[in-house]
């Protein structure tokens, strides 16, 4: 499962900023998530479980930032959000081949003891 070693990278991260931090615990972990990375939340939530058990994240609690997808418009320099992963302008109709924003998989913030 892709969530899985997604979510190993991860820890590798909480764990080096807790040991930068001298922290005992890590207590909240919020992550960052495009509409269009490809990850489920809910398979996400099972691999967190799996993959903090054991650590000092494990009682952590997983927090989801969901980023909407939002692509430019080079006709209208302007922005608007990608309905259904349609890429069609809202107001020239134009097509879009830009992404601003949706892919992100990230480590948005960290709460730490
Ligand atoms: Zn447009």
């Amino acid at each position: 499962m892709h969530e899985l070693s997604l979510m190993e990278a991860v820890r590798e991260q909480v764990l080096e900023q807790a040991r930068l931090h001298a922290a005992r615990r890590i207590d909240v972990i919020t992550l960052r998530i495009g509409s269009l990375a490809g990850v489920e939340p809910e398979a996400l939530r099972f691999a967190f479980e799996v993959v903090m058990a054991g650590s000092i994240a494990a009682d952590a609690r997983l927090q989801i930032e969901r980023v909407p997808a939002v692509a430019f418009c080079d006709c209208c320099q302007g922005e608007f959000a990608l309905d259904d992963g349609l890429w069609e302008c809202p107001c020239c109709g134009g097509l879009s081949r830009q992404l601003r924003r949706g892919r992100e998989l990230q480590l948005a913030s960290l709460q730490l003891t």
